[in-house]
């Protein structure tokens, strides 16, 4: 069930120079979502911008409230920061497909997140829901620096084991995610001997921008590993219609290519599927 609403904001505010947190009121929608889904908000009054921004679940609060994080980066952004918990604005969802999670329900593989910048968004939900499950998990977390990381405290409450990555080296590794990763991955095997080639290997859940997902496709291959990936790609309506959002992918024999469309295929795909060459 689909629903387009009026959402009232609870909260509206700054949690670093650049992002901020939002809280809306949408009852209807606060028990549909799973982690992965997104909301298409649209500022009303206003035709500049016209189209929605697609915005991740980031928590569910309670069973009205549901929590958003995000970075002013152009207008729609820009304006939405200017709002006041009390004003409301328009609501689409629950939008895509979440991460899958039967790939991983019958099995004990450790669990790897990798969130690269505004990727960190989904994580926080994820892992409220993994806890339930006790899964292990070791958190990935990049940013361009320490004063814009955001979840931090969140994700390690939820009992995630968290390496931060800044591209400045003002906090954790200095470096990308995906190098972060691969050095984790080569202490694992360095650590553990043959009991690495025996034990369930790690599975990934990424979500950041396109070159990130690559590299950790790249990694994934190299160190064997399955996985999915979130795709933050600029869409028109989220409802598979304009076809603005296609992303290119293999055919189950890998031979051909199919054109899938983010806002209704995904966000989410499995590791191994899209074509990121180009
Ligand atoms: C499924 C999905 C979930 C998302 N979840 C979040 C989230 O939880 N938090 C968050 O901060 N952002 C998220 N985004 C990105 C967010 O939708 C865009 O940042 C937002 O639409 C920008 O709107 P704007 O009007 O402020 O900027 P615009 O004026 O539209 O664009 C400003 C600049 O940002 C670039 N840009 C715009 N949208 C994107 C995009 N999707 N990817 C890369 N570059 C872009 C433009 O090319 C331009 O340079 C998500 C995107 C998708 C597809």
């Amino acid at each position: 069930m689909l629903y387009d609403l009026k959402a009232k904001i609870a909260k509206n505010h700054k949690l670093t120079p650049s992002i901020y947190y939002l809280e809306l009121e949408i009852p209807k929608l606060a028990g549909l979502l799973v982690p992965g889904q997104f909301l298409h908000v649209r500022l009303l009054g206003t035709t500049d911008p016209l189209l929605r921004r697609p915005l991740s679940v980031n928590r569910i609060v309670n069973k009205k409230n549901v929590g958003i994080i995000y970075k002013v980066v152009g207008k729609g952004t820009y304006l939405l920061k200017e709002m006041a918990a009390g004003e409301t604005v328009d609501a689409l969802g629950p939008l895509g497909n979440g991460f899958d999670l039967t790939k991983i329900k019958n099995s004990k593989n450790p669990l790897i997140f990798a969130a690269g910048g505004m990727g960190i968004a989904p994580f926080v939900f994820l892992s409220k829901y993994l806890r339930k499950k006790k899964r292990k998990i070791t958190a990935f977390v990049g940013m361009d620096k320490k004063a814009e990381l955001v979840c931090i405290d969140e994700l390690k409450n939820l009992g995630c084991d968290v390496k931060i990555s800044t591209e400045d080296g003002s906090r954790g590794f200095k470096g990308y995610v995906s190098t972060s990763l691969e050095k984790y991955l080569k202490k694992r095997i360095a650590s553990s001997g043959k009991r690495a080639a025996r034990e369930e290997k790690p599975y990934i859940y990424a979500c950041g921008p396109k070159p990130m997902l690559k590299a950790l496709r790249d990694v994934g291959v190299k160190y064997g590993l399955k996985g999915q990936v979130s795709l933050d790609e600029m869409m028109g309506c989220g409802l598979g219609a304009c076809l603005g959002c296609v992303v290119k992918t293999r055919n189950a024999s890998n031979e051909g290519v199919v054109y899938k469309r983010v806002c209704k295929d995904g966000p989410v795909f499995d590791i191994n599927e899209i074509i990121w060459e180009e």
